[in-house]
C-alpha cells in the first residue's frame, strides 16, 4: 500500500461514509416500498459510482498498476481535501438523519412516506447528492492520480444527471403540488437565488 498520510485520510472517510449508509440502511430495512422505479440503467449506474469511488481507487493503494497516471499538486491541496472532506461527511450524515425513516438507496417511496421540507432540505432539495459531489472532490484533492482521484466525481455525476431527473418526477407524481411548490423555492443543489 502506499503509505500516505493523505491516503489513510481518504480510507478513513470512505470507512466513515460506508459506516453512516449502514447505519441508515439497517433503520430502513423494514420500510414497505410502494413505488419502486429500480432498474437496470440506475443499477448499472451504482455499479459505475462503485468502480469510480471504490474500485479505482483501492487498485492506486493497494498496486503499482495505475501509478502512470500519477500528478503532483501543491502541498496545500490535500488540505483542502481534508476540509472538503469533513464538510461533505458531516452533509451526508445530516441528509440521513433528516430524511430519516423515508431514505433510500434508491428510487423507492415507502408506506407512510414524508416529503422532509426541513434542516438540510429546506433551500436544497439534494443535499445527499450534494455531499457525494464534495466527497469526490475531497477524492481528488487527497489521492493524486488522474484515475483514482477523480474517478468518483466523473462516474457520480454520470449518475447525478440521469437520476436526478427521474428521482424529481417520480416526487412529483407521488406528492403532486406539494413537491412543484417545494422545487420552485429552492435549488437542486445550491440555494435558489431571490
Ligand atoms: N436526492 C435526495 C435524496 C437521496 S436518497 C438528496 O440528495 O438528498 C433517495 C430517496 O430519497 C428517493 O428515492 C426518495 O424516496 C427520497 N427523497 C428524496 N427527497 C426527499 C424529500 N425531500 N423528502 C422525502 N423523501 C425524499
Amino acid at each position: 500500500m502506499r503509505i500516505q498520510v493523505w491516503n489513510l485520510l481518504f480510507l478513513i472517510g470512505v470507512i466513515v461514509y460506508v459506516s453512516i449508509r449502514g447505519v441508515f440502511g439497517m433503520r430502513t430495512k423494514g420500510n414497505v416500498k410502494v413505488v419502486s422505479r429500480v432498474d437496470t440503467r440506475d443499477r448499472a449506474l451504482v455499479a459505475v459510482v462503485f468502480v469510480g469511488s471504490i474500485i479505482v481507487p483501492a487498485l492506486y493503494l493497494f498496486t503499482p498498476w495505475l501509478a502512470f497516471a500519477d500528478y503532483h499538486l501543491p502541498a496545500f491541496i490535500p488540505w483542502c481535501g481534508a476540509a472538503v472532506m469533513v464538510i461533505a461527511l458531516w452533509l451526508f450524515w445530516r441528509a440521513h438523519v433528516d430524511l430519516g425513516l423515508n431514505w433510500s438507496i434508491t428510487l423507492e417511496m415507502r408506506k407512510g412516506h414524508e416529503l422532509i421540507l426541513d434542516g438540510v432540505y429546506r433551500r436544497i432539495r439534494h443535499p445527499m447528492y450534494a455531499a457525494i459531489f464534495l466527497f469526490a472532490i475531497a477524492q481528488g484533492l487527497l489521492l493524486h492520480n488522474w484515475l483514482a482521484g477523480w474517478g468518483g466525481l466523473v462516474s457520480f455525476a454520470i449518475l447525478y444527471f440521469i437520476r436526478t431527473p427521474r428521482e424529481e418526477k417520480m416526487m412529483c407524481e407521488f406528492f403532486g403540488e406539494s413537491y412543484r411548490h417545494y422545487m420552485e423555492r429552492t435549488g437542486r443543489l445550491w440555494p435558489r437565488l431571490r
